[in-house]
């Protein structure tokens, strides 16, 4: 068999110890695989290179389309982006998937019999990490929700529980307040969801749904949400299964295919010998899975299942913390365990499925729209709390064609030009007013919106951000404002 050249990142933190005991686990295991070492992460940034990946780590990537990742440090409310984030988006990989199991009598839970699968949207929503500061007091962050984006990894979904023999998709959405952008991942659930006549279909608010993994994660099957959503319910539901230390993921679409454990570089047992390397291990076997090499993917797996009943366990899992084993002991149980078939635990199988249908982003639905300029929102930064004598000025900005119809607040009405002596309900606190210039649908134009800004301008205002209010086939396109 010729051998499958991938590209290996030894990544951060316990990255480099769990990486050597499952390049070993695969070794001993007879992949064929032929490895081309990379640099991402720490490193590169220390050597100056801004994006985190070394130019030869983007051509080996390109070339192989396969890359097997250690985790990634990424520095917390500041410093460089993260490379996986990067690397997701730069790679067209849509689809995050991660399996989350128990292992019932083996490892400790307060559950038993979870088996799901989550599919988290890998792109886009909060986690694709747009932000501003626009004003002294406040910043945005933008939650990016498009409907090709949306459609590929429902689609994927229903795609992977049909060859995977699943029978419910679950999504998870905040559709009762973000009524735009979670609205639309939840109307494209349905949408789609309606050609799989064959798979039970669930939709839960986020938050309750989150609650019910936490306290039931047995009920649910697949699940299908929003990156940052799935980000969280991932860690949930591995922490609920066990460990975090045990789950792999894969991340799949267009480009180069990214198996990595789920957890991350665990800096607090960095260096010490002692990280479970499951997780990772588990991804490697994804990875032989995708690549067709199903039989040493089960034998892995297989191996890794004695090794938990035997309970030859590291600390992160260990009853009884004295006989935990070190990383490398761990790798080189399973690695003893090798051709061995579990007893108690479903064992893997070497062939998986019927294998997934990738969409492709060419062949998602484009709905036919009109779309029509209504308004503009026009941001302003004033430092003020007389929000009366600041609407009453900024009215003036607005024209015939284009009137100031509301100054609101971090979302509160503040100013109703129709009712210019009516207080509001609450005294702003910050710094950043919206200030909504509303005229007839289809009758303005930019044109006119630059107007405005330029009154406002004449009028000594700062203004820091708009956004332009649109219908699309007569449907409003932006949300309201609370008590106007
Ligand atoms: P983490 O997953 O690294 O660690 C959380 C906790 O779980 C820690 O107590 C850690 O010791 C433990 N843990 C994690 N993996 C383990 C393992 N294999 N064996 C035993 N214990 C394990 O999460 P964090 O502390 O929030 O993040 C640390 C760094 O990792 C951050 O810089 C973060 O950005 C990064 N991160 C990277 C990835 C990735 O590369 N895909 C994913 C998540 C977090």
């Amino acid at each position: 068999m010729a051998l499958t050249k991938i590209s290996v990142a030894k990544g951060d933190g316990i990255g480099p110890e769990i990486m050597d005991a499952t390049l070993e686990v695969l070794q001993a295991a007879g992949a064929q695989l032929d490895y081309e070492f990379i640099d991402l992460g720490e490193q590169v940034f220390l050597r100056g290179i801004m994006n985190g990946i070394d130019p030869q780590a983007w051509e080996s990537i390109r070339t192989n389309r396969l890359l097997l990742k250690a985790p990634i440090t990424t520095p917390q409310g500041g410093g460089y982006k993260s490379v996986n984030v990067t690397m997701r988006k730069a790679f067209g990989q849509y689809a995050n998937v991660r399996p989350v199991r128990t292992f019932d009598g083996f490892v400790p839970s307060k559950h038993k019999g979870v088996d799901m699968v989550i599919v988290r949207e890998n792109e886009e929503s909060l986690y694709a990490g747009i932000e501003y500061r626009q004003t002294r007091d406040t910043c945005h962050g933008v939650k990016l929700i498009s409907r090709t984006g949306t459609e590929l990894i429902v689609r994927y979904a229903f795609e992977y529980a049909r060859a995977n023999g699943r029978k419910k998709v679950t999504c998870l959405i905040k559709d009762n307040i973000m009524k735009i952008t979670d609205g639309l991942f939840h109307q494209v659930f349905d949408l789609i969801g309606a050609e799989y006549p064959d798979i039970v279909k669930d939709s839960l608010i986020v938050d309750i749904g989150m609650a019910r993994i936490a306290d039931t994660p047995e009920k649910f099957d697949v699940i299908v949400t929003e990156n940052l959503y799935g980000d969280i319910v991932s860690d949930i539901a591995s922490q609920v299964a066990g460990s975090v230390g045990l789950a792999g993921s894969m991340n799949l679409g267009v480009g180069c295919a990214m198996f990595e454990a789920v957890h991350g570089s665990a800096p607090d047992i960095a260096g010490k010998g002692i990280a479970n390397p499951s997780g990772l291990i588990n991804a490697a076997v994804l990875m032989l899975y995708h690549v067709g090499q199903g039989d040493v993917a089960a034998k892995i797996g297989n191996a890794l299942l004695v090794t938990l009943e035997k309970g030859q366990h590291t600390g992160d899992i260990a009853v009884d913390k004295s006989k935990a084993l070190s990383t490398q002991q761990f790798a080189h149980a399973v690695i003893g365990n090798l051709g061995q078939t579990p007893t108690k635990l479903t064992p893997f199988a070497s062939v998986r499925g019927k294998g997934v249908v990738m969409p492709n982003p060419k062949t998602t639905t484009q709905s036919k729209r009109t779309k029509r300029l209504v308004g503009v929102d026009v941001f302003i930064d004033a430092d003020t709390v007389d929000s009366m004598a600041l609407g009453t000025k900024i009215a003036q900005a607005g024209t015939p064609v284009l009137p100031l119809q509301l100054m609101s607040s971090r979302g509160m009405a503040m100013f109703d030009p129709k009712h210019p002596s009516k207080k509001p309900e609450t005294e702003a606190v910050t710094d950043l007013w919206a200030c909504r210039f509303v005229g007839d649908e289809g009758k303005i134009s930019n044109l006119d919106v630059r107007t405005v800004l330029g009154n406002l301008e004449g009028l000594g205002i700062d203004w820091v951000k708009t956004e332009n209010l649109y219908t699309f086939d007569g449907v409003v396109g932006f949300s309201g404002r609370h008590g106007a």
